[in-house]
């Protein structure tokens, strides 16, 4: 697809999972982009095969330090995503963020680009099913850069790592290799999967909607999922002989769901794609990594990493 405009696009964090599927859209539709990573998290394998698709540059820096070159838009992909019981809020960790938040301001101030933002559903701080009115946010106008705030909710599909601990790689991998999947709690607890060709195209729509937007918009999907219903969804796609075994579930483990309404609203934006159709790519994506990667498959199969939420990615380099 040809657009009516090149445009010249900074993806910070582009080599994570949402930043990969984001560059492999915006080069398709023709773009300059230029990916920022430190590679601490994000994964250069994951940009290896983009060139194919265009006009990709890498800066392998943090995004704390100072960066100056010409940009339309602006994607800040760096600070949002980790899983529930490991944000790192540490105070080198805060600061390292806030400087990069700075940072891509100044540059879209001096560029007279405009910024997304993202952020997540782990900012609610108590239980229940929560949905957050947009008013609850100021107004952002910082030296008059146009900042629009993303709310990602559970988004899912390739490009996933094996194993930062969210659950539906871990029970596709789990499944995949006929190992039980781990439950927390009785699994009970809701979430609204978000497939992430999905998410891109809302993160797109957001970007360039012509009209002034305040306050973050939720994208996510408004189809609840128990946890325990994905597990047994899983297990049936894969036509897997896994059982389930229930583990502790933190306390903080509250039920989650987007506002969905803002985004169908403001951007005319919902999801399309069907939560078995986005499960059935997200196994032929994992099967693919199993597959070429057998020693990766054999360890996780001998029980040699764990699927935790603390394990952070452990193994993925074996990838
Ligand atoms: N979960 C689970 N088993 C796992 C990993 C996660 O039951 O192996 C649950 C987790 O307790 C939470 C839900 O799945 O209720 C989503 O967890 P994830 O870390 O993927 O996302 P988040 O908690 O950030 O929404």
């Amino acid at each position: 697809m040809i657009p009516t405009l090149k445009k010249r696009i900074l993806v910070a964090g582009g080599a994570g999972f949402l930043g990969t599927n984001l560059c492999v859209a915006l080069l398709k539709e023709g773009h300059e982009v230029t990916v920022l990573d430190n590679f601490f998290k994000g994964r250069r394998a994951n940009l290896d095969h983009l060139e194919d698709f265009g006009d990709l540059q890498v800066l392998e820096q943090d995004v704390a330090d100072p960066i100056n070159i010409h940009v339309d838009e602006i994607y800040n992909l760096t600070s949002g995503g980790l899983p529930s019981e490991q944000p790192d809020i540490s105070a080198p960790a805060f600061f390292n963020r806030a400087t990069g938040v700075n940072n891509l301001i100044t540059l879209a101030h001096r560029n007279r680009a405009r910024v997304i933002q993202l952020s997540n559903d782990q900012i609610f701080t108590s239980g229940a099913v929560q949905r957050h009115a947009a008013n609850d946010f100021d107004d952002v106008d910082t030296f008059n850069v146009d900042i629009r705030t993303a709310r990602i909710f559970n988004a899912y599909g390739p490009f996933m790592p094996a194993l930062d601990g969210r659950v539906v790689s871990n029970f596709i991998v789990q499944a995949l290799l006929n190992r039980p999947l781990t439950i927390y709690g009785d699994g009970s607890q809701i979430r609204s999967f978000c497939y992430v060709d999905d998410l891109v195209s809302g993160l797109r729509a957001l970007m360039e909607a012509p009209q002034n937007i305040v306050g973050p918009v939720d994208l996510g999907s408004s189809r609840d999922c128990p946890v325990f219903e994905l597990a047994q969804k899983i297990i049936a796609l894969v036509g897997s002989s896994s059982t389930v075994v229930f583990h502790t579930l933190s306390e903080k483990d509250w039920s989650r769901r987007p506002d969905v309404e803002r985004a169908k609203q403001l951007l005319g934006w919902e999801p399309s794609i069907a939560l078995e159709e986005g499960l059935l790519r997200t196994i032929t994506y994992f099967e693919g990594v199993l597959h070429r990667n057998t020693a990766f498959a054999v360890a996780l199969a001998n029980n040699r990493f764990s699927f935790s939420r603390q394990n952070s990615g452990a193994g993925e380099t074996a990838r």
